[in-house]
This record gives structure tokens, sequence and C-alpha cells, in this order.
């Protein structure tokens, strides 16, 4: 079967289903493990907790499945990141991050980097290619940004981050694999927090590195055995549950996220909306290139801070809270946690709520600030 997103999701509860013996549970057991019963030689056996656990695993192979590539698993989004920088970084090296992208990889770099003489420069993800790569070891990208949304080219990034021989990592967190994929355009390495759609019902944090290059998935597994930061087994295995449902939860939220993002164009309330879907917005060319869909992440902004918090506290249908990509529809005012946008800034995650519906619960709180 040719490797389209619909392959991958028609086999994704498929699997297990080669492994299994008559009589096995058809869902992956939780396995709650420290130790492995490795009498005599225990090579190529599980041998302790902090290296091995078959829910890993499971879990993994789902991941490894949807990105077309190995996956090691973390127990955060911040876990695989620092996985990555930690596993692959050495003193003197230099480091590109976009300068409005997710706080805490910015906050990571300045704080625990740069103490051991890695230098970290920050730059637009809108105007990225500009001044090239030379003397990087490891560039960074997060595609749509987190929160303002703007989009860079992979396919050209890649490129001449290869030419000045450093290595691309791409942020997936606001695409999941079924929206976008990375290393198909040329990354690297792929990190993600998985606590988003993938895991989808907000209950659970977790993250993971994905690459095709054999060396960095040593390297990153290498990190998580020895410094010990591992997912436990019950949060990949509920993730397992979650991915399982991913495909149909993440069509549902950007189909909505489509119908929400052109009604609210329309809005007299609303400015400075950004979506990729839509055609008169700056990404929309370069998403249809490399996106398989536009996202369930909608920005715009309200004429002041108190009608953000109206409209996003009196809405029925939306949780006021941060974080994305969860089944219930929620926002955040995201000058609050400290992003550089104006105060009246909405990140709006789209739920997995019926679009008619929610659009009309939208529409009221809109019209109440406007009234
Ligand atoms: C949430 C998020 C992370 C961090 O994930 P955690 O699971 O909270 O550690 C990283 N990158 C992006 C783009 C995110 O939205």
């Amino acid at each position: 079967m040719a490797d389209t997103a619909n392959t991958r999701a028609a086999e994704l509860p498929h699997l297990r289903d080669s492994g299994l013996a008559k009589g096995d549970p058809i869902a992956p057991p939780l396995t709650m493990a420290t130790i492995y019963h490795t009498p005599g030689d225990a090579t190529g056996f599980a041998q302790y907790g902090r290296y091995d656990n078959p829910t890993w695993n499971a879990v993994e192979h789902m991941l490894a499945h949807l990105e077309g590539a190995p996956c090691v698993g973390f127990p955060s989004g911040m876990g695989a990141i620092s996985a990555v920088f930690f596993a692959l970084l050495k003193t003197g090296d230099r480091v590109l991050l976009p300068s409005d992208g997710y706080h805490a990889t910015r906050a990571l770099a300045d704080r625990f980097l740069k103490p051991f003489g890695i230098t970290c420069d920050v730059r637009p993800t809108s105007t990225f290619l500009d001044g090239g790569f030379d003397g990087y070891r490891l560039v960074f990208v997060e595609t749509p940004s987190n929160p303002r949304l703007d989009i860079c080219d992979i396919t050209a990034v890649a490129e001449a981050v290869h030419k000045a021989g450093a290595l691309l990592v791409a942020d997936n967190t606001t695409m999941t694999p079924f929206g976008q994929r990375p290393l198909d355009h040329g990354a690297d390495i792929v990190v993600a927090a998985d606590t988003k759609a993938p895991n989808g019902h907000s209950d659970v944090l977790f993250g993971h590195v994905a690459s095709r290059d054999a060396k960095v998935i040593a390297a990153v597994t290498d990190w998580r055995a020895t410094a010990g930061g591992i997912p436990g087994p019950f949060e990949a295995w509920l993730v397992h549950r979650g991915l399982e449902t991913l495909d149909v939860r993440f069509d549902r939220m950007c189909s909505s996220a489509e119908v929400i993002a052109r009604r609210l164009q329309g809005h007299r309330a609303v400015s400075g909306l950004r979506y990729p879907g839509l055609e008169s917005d700056p990404s929309h060319n370069l998403a249809c290139v490399q996106m398989e869909r536009f996202g369930f992440l909608v920005s715009f902004e309200l004429a002041s801070e108190e009608k953000a918090e109206d409209f996003i506290n009196n809405c029925t249908l939306m949780q006021a809270t941060t974080s994305f990509g969860g089944v219930h529809t929620t926002a955040e005012r995201r000058s609050k946690r400290g992003d550089a946008v104006p105060p009246g800034f909405v990140r709006l995650s789209v739920g997995c709520e019926p679009v008619e519906e929610l659009w009309k619960a939208i529409e009221a709180s809109l019209d109440r600030i406007d009234g």
C-alpha cells in the first residue's frame, strides 16, 4: 500500500495483530515492572525498568508507524527536547531557535545550555531562512509556531541547514504526524509533545523523538537510560490508547477549525486572525505544500484584555485553560503566559464538539462582548 496518512491510519489499530498468539489480549498489556527474569546470559532481553519496558515499546511502535521513523518516548514534550539538546550538543556549539516558538524551549536553552558554553540565538519563524545557518550545530524550527501560527519552509530550511553542516530539528507538536511529517521534508529529527492531540484527553504528559538517523536514536536512547528521564508505563499505555483515535479526533478538529476560522473572519469583534487554511493568510501557500491539514489552532485578537477574558470565560463550550489539542475546545489569552503578543490575543484550540453547536456558542460569546 502507498504510504499515505489514510493507509497509516488504517494500519495503526492492526500493528499488534501479527505478534498475537491465540488467547492474547487485543489491547496491549500494561507492564508495571522494574526488573525482569534474566538467569544466565541476559543479553537480548529486557534488563531493568530504566532501560526497557514492553508498554513503551508498544506506544513507540505506533509512533514510529505514524512518523515513518524509529521513535523514543519521553515523560513530556520538554523531556524529548531536553534529550535532543543534551545528547547531541557539546561546549562550543551554536544553536538557533525560533523567537516565536514554545517559550519553555528558549528557557531551557537560556538557563541550561548557556552555562555549558553553548551559544543560543533566536530568529522569527516567518523570516527563518534570512541570515543562513553557517556556524550552527543544531537548528530548531517550530512550524506552525505556537502561538502566532507563522510558518517556515521546512524543505528550504533543511537544504540550507545541511549545506551548513548542521542538524535540523522540527517541533511538530501543533500538527501531529497526521497533519505534517517534517522528516519527509528533510528534517533530521522530530520532537513532539504527545501531551497535546496525540494523547488528546488532557490527562497525560508524554513526548517523543523521531529520526531516521540511527546515531540520533542511539544517542537519545542512551541519554534516557542514563539520565533517567523515562516515561511511566501507565502514561505510555494511555498514550497508546489515545493514538488509536487520533485520526478521527484530528480530522474532526481540523475540519471544524476550518469552518470556525472562516466564520471568525466575518465577525466584527475579531482582528488579526491567523489560520493557515485561510486563502488570505500569509502562511497559506506554503501550508498547502508542506502540511496535509491546516491544524486545529486558530489565533486572533480581541479589543482588550477584558474583552478577551470575557469571551473565553463566558463561552459555554470553551474551557479557559492553557495547552491545546484535547477533545474539549479550549482557549487562552497568551500574554498571560508571557508570549510577546497583545493583551487581547487569543489562542483557540478547536475540540471535538459538533461544529454548528460550537460555532453558535462562540458567536454568542463574541456578540456579548461586542454588544
Ligand atoms: C506543549 C509544548 C511543548 C512541551 O510539551 P510538554 O509535554 O508540556 O513538556 C513543546 N513544544 C510545543 C510546541 C508545545 O506546544
